[in-house]
């Protein structure tokens, strides 16, 4: 059973200095004060009135966390072992750089109950990392995963293709370079411009070029797809919406409130393209928990395909595997994949 997440921001704490890009207050709608042993106790005991059977997982995210002094990172995590001890609480998951965990450090995490490690990797480019302020390299970067790889802990790496000095080319690069280093899972935040960063500042003096929405889906669905393809689950595809982020704190950049689903919505729109001709009749058959990508955001899918021509029927049926499509025309009836019928090019992002 999928765990559910305390969240507790502590934004920018334990950060070395703030990379270009960042604002972490505004993309949690924290002020990510460390919270006391009671604000951990109240919230705990309020999840537990509303997660049900569902096991609960503690997460301390948008800081450094291993970079906290020992001491703050012993506050926050010592009230939570009561929880892990009488079953209440099942695990834990911090987010840090990749030039903040070493051997030490994970051993003691996953004495504490840590069970899950998010690392800030971004991309592996060096260029890129030195541009965006990281102050870290690609190769620390493969160093964490292998680290908390052998402490026996998940790895999660956080992707942020758009950066300066980014490319499509380079995004690819680094997402197929932490799959093949060990990581779990992925998170996909495409870079958007936050009003009072030093990224906002390049872009009002012509100094940075953010990548526009329109070819960060295309970007993504390459992303999504290869990952995919390795079995590599993406746990979230664009920055959430529901926090501190609007249209008044986002200049530019790949932002779109529901970009996951406009992402998974185009690798869908583009099966139907491919195996349903213009003109015809099309029965399309989904798995009733991706029926609104198969749509579209505004049925912006059926749009396209009545555009083609095409008068598109779609039919949720629990016996379409998530990543399938069964479509039916006049002259065939056939299954097609997201994963494995479609072929994109890098060069046509
Ligand atoms: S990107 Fe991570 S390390 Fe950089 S300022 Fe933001 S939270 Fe801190």
């Amino acid at each position: 059973m999928k765990p559910v997440t305390i969240p507790f921001f502590i934004s920018h704490q334990g950060c070395p200095h703030t990379c270009v890009f960042c604002d972490q207050r505004a993309i949690s709608g924290d002020n990510g004060a460390i919270p006391t042993a009671v604000q951990i106790n109240d919230r705990i005991a309020l999840w537990r009135t509303t997660s049900g059977e569902r096991p609960l997982e503690v997460a301390f995210f948008g800081g450094t966390f291993t970079a906290l002094p020992h001491v703050v990172q012993a506050a926050l995590l010592e009230p939570l072992q009561p929880f892990l001890k009488n079953g209440s609480l099942d695990s834990i998951r911090i987010s840090t750089r990749p030039d903040c965990i070493d051997t030490e450090r994970v051993a003691w995490l996953s004495e504490m109950g840590v069970r899950t490690i998010e690392l800030g990797v971004q991309s592996l480019d060096d260029a890129v990392l030195a541009a965006s302020g990281r102050g870290h390299t690609g190769a620390d970067c493969l160093t964490a995963i292998c680290c908390i790889k052998a402490g026996k802990l998940k790895v999660g790496a956080q992707l942020m293709p758009g950066l300066p000095g980014d490319t499509p080319a380079t995004s690819l690069v680094s997402l197929e370079r932490v799959i093949a280093g060990g990581v779990d899972f992925l998170r996909i935040y495409p870079t958007v411009v936050i009003k009072g960063t030093e990224l906002a500042r390049r872009y009002a003096a012509g100094e940075y070029t953010p990548l526009p929405l329109d070819r960060g889906v295309s970007l993504c669905a390459l992303l999504l797809q290869c990952a995919m393809k390795a079995g590599i689950p993406v746990i979230r595809l664009g920055l959430q919406a529901d926090h501190g982020l609007d249209d008044d704190h986002i200049l530019a950049g790949c932002w779109h409130p529901a970009l996951g689903q406009l992402v998974r919505s185009r690798l869908y729109a583009d099966l139907v393209t491919r195996f349903v001709f213009p003109g015809q009749r099309a029965t399309v058959r989904c798995n009733p928990t991706r029926y609104s990508d198969v749509v579209g955001v505004r049925r912006n899918n059926l749009l396209v395909q009545a555009g083609r021509g095409v008068r598109m029927q779609i039919i949720s049926d629990t016996a379409v595997p998530e990543e399938q499509l069964s479509i039916q025309t006049e002259c065939t009836c056939s299954s097609y994949s997201i994963v494995t019928d479609l072929h994109y090019s890098i060069d046509e992002v």
